[in-house]
């Protein structure tokens, strides 16, 4: 089977915490595992990245973990009995004065004093992503009332959103702090923040994990309708941020699903455009919850990700909770090496015509260029620290595959997000310098990814740190 080039991330789950499940995952495809905050103890987590680790080890692989912040999610408290059904045309009232397990078919608590302030009549607000619907009749100093325009089952600690976003909960809560030391201390690679409105949500974010003493990159989530108003909103949260994510859950809810499709694919084009990396999650597998193969529709909504040429595609309950955690990842890996046969995800287009700020990118660009158009061109091999040059490199349509050779570990592991980036641990310092492109040729032969005749494009910076970083491209044949 041809080479995968685009990734997956699986969330781990109660379906998915034995060593069992997570070592068929990885055998299926996992690039990089999610560990959901809004659920589950520190412990838990901790337990998960230290199987994680130890079973990618033991298979060779480079896998990276994504630590995923709850943000300022707004619930409603407790039923008295677990759950209730709602009919539409009924009132039904939250409340910041009821009690908390208590709520009943006509109130319930809520957790988010601040709501009554956020919202006025007419407004619909839009419980367990969508699922039950109300319209704000009136709103007094303790509650908001309304009335059931969809009704339907509703049960614990359910989601609420409003429609056309504006509720102006803080990005990061007490919890996220508290969550980002743990993180920290658990080693994850990437730190993905919830419901941030601006770039300064992200900014802050970044700092506290910089102070918490972890190196991980910063994945804005884009699920609030304020963020993709306007192409100044979506840019300034993509410039702040490492890399964002498609949360189409409760963006969807927030800006209504019928225009997501056309958002994502927006979002999408700008994070490659500004050289940072996207994640296209939620939904893309649901019926594998329950059945063991997608419908045409899942189907046809990972392929188009793909093409898109998002940098990964995710899983949420499907691998977390559901009953066929290794089927789905499975599913998703086949769709995406189909989807990547189609010649239109080799071609670019990718910023003909425009001007390149930095000397890295200019050679990162270049030899993508050259790759592209040099069918001699098997591979090609960035000799990086960071996997800055490759993560450039990789925002360009190639049906080449980039390697990222490093000889950090975090590196190594980080890449696993990037499209089309493979890990190659390597140690330029301990190489005479004129013989590291032989040496780099050597081990792709030996793992039997490119042939005698085959060109590899190399790139790297002839001075180790440097501010200018990759500064050099060399065309090299293997004898
Ligand atoms: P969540 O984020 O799964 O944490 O809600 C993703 C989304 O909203 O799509
Ligand atoms: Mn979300």
């Amino acid at each position: 089977m041809a080479q995968r080039r685009t990734k997956i991330v699986a969330t781990l789950g109660p379906a998915s915490s034995s060593d069992a499940v997570i070592e068929q995952l990885i055998l299926a495809g996992m690039d990089v595992a999610r560990l959901n905050f809004s659920h589950g103890t520190a412990h838990d987590h901790r337990e998960r990245v230290r199987q994680l680790r130890a079973l990618a080890q033991k298979h060779g692989r480079y896998i990276a973990i994504m630590g995923d912040l709850q943000g300022p999610k707004i619930r409603i408290a407790r039923f008295c009995n677990k759950a209730i059904t709602l009919k539409a045309g009924e009132p039904f009232t939250l409340s910041n004065a009821h009690p908390p397990q208590q709520g009943d078919e006509r109130i319930v608590g809520i957790d988010y004093p601040s709501l009554v302030h956020d919202c006025a009549p007419g407004d619909e607000l839009l419980l367990d992503d969508g699922k039950v619907i109300l319209r704000v009749q009136s709103v007094d100093a303790q509650a908001v009332h309304t009335v059931v325009e969809q009704g339907g089952p509703l049960s614990d600690n359910k989601g609420i959103n409003r429609r056309g976003g504006g509720i102006s909960a803080d990005s990061l809560t007490d919890k996220d702090h508290a969550d980002i030391t743990t993180m920290a201390e658990i080693g994850v690679d990437y730190v993905a923040v919830s419901f941030p409105r601006y770039g300064r949500d992200i900014h802050q974010a970044r700092k506290l994990v910089r102070e918490a003493g972890s190196q991980a990159w910063i994945i804005a989530k884009i699920e609030r309708a304020e963020a993709v108003a306007d192409d100044e909103a979506l840019d300034d949260l993509i410039h702040a941020s490492d890399g964002v994510m498609v949360a189409r859950g409760d963006l969807g809810v927030e800006v209504g699903d019928a225009r997501l499709a056309g958002i994502q694919k927006r979002i999408i084009l700008h994070a490659r455009t500004h050289n940072k990396l996207v994640i296209t999650a939620t939904q893309m597998m649901e019926s594998m919850v329950h059945s063991p193969v997608p419908t045409r529709a899942e189907v046809s909504d990972v392929a188009n990700a793909v093409l898109d040429y998002t940098d990964a595609v995710m899983l949420s309950a499907e691998s977390a909770s559901g009953q066929y955690p290794v089927e789905a990842v499975a599913a998703m890996a086949r769709i995406c090496v189909g989807a990547e046969q189609e010649p239109g995800t080799t071609r670019s287009q990718h910023r003909v015509g425009e001007v390149f700020g930095r000397c890295d990118e200019t050679i990162a660009l270049s030899a993508m260029y050259a790759a592209n158009h040099f069918p001699g061109v098997k591979a090609i091999i960035s000799l990086t620290e960071s996997g800055h040059t490759p993560l450039i490199m990789s925002r360009i349509r190639s049906g080449v595959p980039i390697y990222c050779y490093t000889r950090h570990a975090a590196t190594q592991r980080r890449v696993a997000l990037f499209r089309g980036v493979y890990a190659m641990p390597f140690d330029p310092a301990a190489m005479p310098a004129a013989q590291l492109g032989n040496l780099a040729l050597a081990a792709l032969k030996d793992k039997k990814l490119i042939q005698p005749g085959d060109w590899a494009i190399l790139t790297r910076g002839r001075v180790l740190d440097s501010d200018i970083g990759t500064d050099s491209m060399t065309l090299i044949q293997l004898d």
